[in-house]
């Protein structure tokens, strides 16, 4: 599979601005996989309009239950109905603002397999464990916990994404970067996640730029990347996938 560029728009745009926003990064048609998950209001319309050069649509967030009576919230398969093929699931912002435990985590995943969805695990640190030098600990921590009971070879990405770096113009260094990478597939391979084909795609994402982009797209165990307030200008966007497609990168094998 070719490198992943997913953008989070997060809530912004009106359906009018996401259908603008898609368009011109389908214009692009790059051969990359590109994925955007605009809010839930936008994803039927963008789901139902899509051309096959236009980025494939997810879903930001979604509740554990099919159904019911849970005022305000989607369930995995309405997602799934709406024409959502992606979901966020774990995302820094749901865990902080939203107080999403990782057993939470873990129903929503479930959920969005059974709906028939690929989930993008975010996983992070916050700046205080990192400090603490926990950072592997809390990658382990939130990868096992979330993924305990999974079927090794279920649709999945995961994104790491510490949680100091999103949204803040900080961004981790390569050798950050490659060493989490390298620790979340460690310890992906000990919870048997994947196939024969490979492990599943670990992305990046935390104030990626287009300046920023050419050198984290050069770290081998880099799948892609998860790109928040830059996925919100097709220019900035399609310029962080060009890093992508450029650089010298020796893709470790992904499913
Ligand atoms: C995100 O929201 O997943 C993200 C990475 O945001 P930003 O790129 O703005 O840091």
């Amino acid at each position: 599979m070719s490198r992943i560029l997913a953008g989070n728009w997060k809530m912004n745009l009106t359906i009018a601005e996401a259908r603008t926003l898609l368009r011109a990064i389908g214009d692009a048609a790059t051969s990359l996989t590109t994925v955007v998950f605009p809010a839930a209001t936008a994803v039927a319309a963008l789901a139902g309009e899509r051309r096959p050069t236009d980025p494939r649509i997810g879903i930001q967030n979604c509740h554990a239950e099919p159904k019911g009576a849970f005022t305000g919230e989607i369930s995995a398969e309405m997602a799934k109905d709406s024409g959502a093929e992606f979901a966020l699931v774990g995302h820094s912002e749901r865990r902080r603002l939203f107080c999403e435990s990782d057993q939470i985590v873990q129903a929503k995943l479930r959920a969005v397999w059974r709906a028939g969805l690929r989930p993008v695990l975010c996983v992070g640190e916050t700046l205080a464990e990192r400090e603490r030098r926990e950072t592997r600990d809390v990658l382990e921590r939130q990868l096992t916990r979330t993924l305990d009971g999974a079927q090794p070879r279920a649709p999945l990405w995961v994104a790491y994404e510490p949680v100091w770096a999103i949204g803040t113009g900080v961004v981790a260094t390569a050798d950050e970067v490659a060493e989490a990478h390298a620790w979340v597939l460690e310890t992906l391979s000990r919870l048997r996640m994947g196939s024969a084909a490979g492990h599943p795609p670990v992305l990046y994402g935390g104030s990626v730029d287009p300046k920023n982009a050419p050198a984290l797209a050069a770290i081998a165990e880099v799948d892609g990347f998860l790109v928040g307030g830059a996925s919100l200008k097709a220019e900035s966007f399609l310029a962080i996938g060009e890093a992508l497609l450029k650089a010298e990168h020796r893709p470790s094998t992904v499913d």
